[in-house]
């Protein structure tokens, strides 16, 4: 989609830390860590969030989270414990509108969540 960032990233117009990449997703590291880990997972296919999906998008999101497993147990993070984080809406500060995952780890986090 044009003006898409995350889409550009995936086009390798814009460059990015690349963590793993197939046909279906790619993770890279935020721009702007707010974890010691904190890495972003994107599918390649744009949707802007779950308001946006279809039913043909349901198993991309089983996947990331499959992959969130392996990469987080891949950075040692599987023990200590991570967060997966998906915003929805400026309202709760989604900034890019191209369905994303963060994976955070490496600090203690609280609960609720700001
Ligand atoms: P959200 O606010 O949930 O939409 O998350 C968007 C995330 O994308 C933020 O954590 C940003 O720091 C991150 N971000 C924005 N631009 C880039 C970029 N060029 N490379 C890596 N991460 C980015």
């Amino acid at each position: 989609m044009q003006n898409c960032i995350f889409c550009k990233i995936i086009a390798g117009e814009i460059p990015s830390r690349k963590v793993f990449e197939d046909e279906r997703i790619l993770v890279i590291e935020d721009v702007t860590p707010q974890a010691p880990l904190h890495l972003l997972l994107i599918p390649k296919k744009h949707y802007a969030n779950c308001l946006d999906m279809d039913a043909q998008d349901d198993e991309v999101t089983g996947y990331i989270f499959r992959k969130a497993g392996e990469i987080a147990r891949l950075k040692g993070v599987d023990q200590s414990g991570f967060r997966i984080v998906q915003n929805n809406g400026a309202g709760v500060g989604q900034s890019v509108f191209h369905i994303h995952f963060h994976l955070l780890a490496g600090r203690s986090f609280s609960w609720p969540p700001g």
